[in-house]
């Protein structure tokens, strides 16, 4: 199974591509704090104030005080954030600067703040815009996209206009998970069926439940499951769903491994092959 998302370190895990992309778009590429022009995989998202403060309440009230800042600073808005090298993110570690030298870094971030909203509008707030960026981010990182190739069609002067998709080409999600990953979840009620079939079994019936309660658009199975002895993967056709709402199966074991359109996975648009059969419109 390919697992599409590759994740470098906690604080990529945290902050979208989307916003990773816009930060480094409002700081015209450059590093906040070498100031060196910085290509896309080497940048990684600084919080000015670091994330550990928050652990403790009364602390964090103090230094809201001792710093100068309203109640309302958040460490996770952009305002506290940065596009930085992870060289240079390294070397800063987990310091927390004085607080001059946090004002001076707060006002950069402050200023570029309704940049970085912008470009993160303009990117679009879909899950897909995020997906697609992390796709090729990961081309970029693992080598396998060359960075000419993304700049070639960036600039090319007549980029062919998007490809435009019948609204009634469904999206097909691809749902996994990796069996092992479940043993001693708390979550995972003691009744569930432990041997792989069964519990492939159960967990297919679990992912259709959720999906019946996270989407309110009409939603069919595409095609028997993948089951390999370790994994799991479920395609899940969605008929002009809204992305967002995949959001509530964060945090659950279900991981979402592609979307792509119907019209990509089985070759034929989706309203030709007679999508909705009896008993699987609506809810699954
Ligand atoms: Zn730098």
């Amino acid at each position: 199974m390919v697992w599409l998302l590759s994740v470098r370190g906690a604080d990529m895990a945290r902050i979208s591509y989307r916003r990773r992309f816009a930060l480094l778009r409002a700081h015209e590429g450059c590093c906040a704090y070498c100031k060196e022009v910085m290509p896309f995989r080497d940048t990684v998202v600084d919080h000015i104030l670091p994330q550990h403060l928050r652990v403790n309440r009364s602390a964090w009230r103090e230094l809201l005080r001792r710093y100068n800042l309203g109640d309302d600073f958040s460490l996770d808005d952009v305002e506290n954030l940065l596009p930085v090298h992870q060289a240079c993110n390294s070397l800063k570690g987990g310091r927390v600067f004085d607080p001059a030298r946090a004002h001076f870094f707060l006002e950069i971030a402050r200023a570029k703040a309704p940049h970085v909203r912008r470009e993160e509008d303009r990117i679009s707030s879909d899950l897909k815009a995020d997906r697609l960026l992390a796709k090729l981010a990961t081309g970029l990182e693992t080598g396998l996209l060359p960075v000419g190739a993304v700049q070639a069609l960036i600039q090319h002067p007549k980029m062919p206009p998007a490809e435009e998709h019948d609204t009634y080409d469904p999206i097909i999600v691809t749902f996994g998970l990796a069996v092992e990953d479940l043993i001693g979840r708390a979550d995972l009620p003691d009744s569930v069926p432990l041997e792989y079939p069964h519990l492939c079994d159960w967990l297919e019936e679990d992912l259709k439940s959720r999906l019946s309660v996270a989407l309110s658009c009409t939603m069919f199975v595409t095609e028997e499951s993948a089951r390999n002895g370790e994994t799991l993967s479920v395609r899940v056709a969605l008929v002009r769903p809204d992305l967002e709402q995949l959001r509530t199966l964060e945090g659950s074991w279900w991981e979402i491994l592609e979307i792509a359109y119907f019209s990509e996975i089985y070759d034929e648009p989706g309203d030709r092959v007679g999508f909705a059969p009896a008993g699987l419109s609506g809810h699954m």
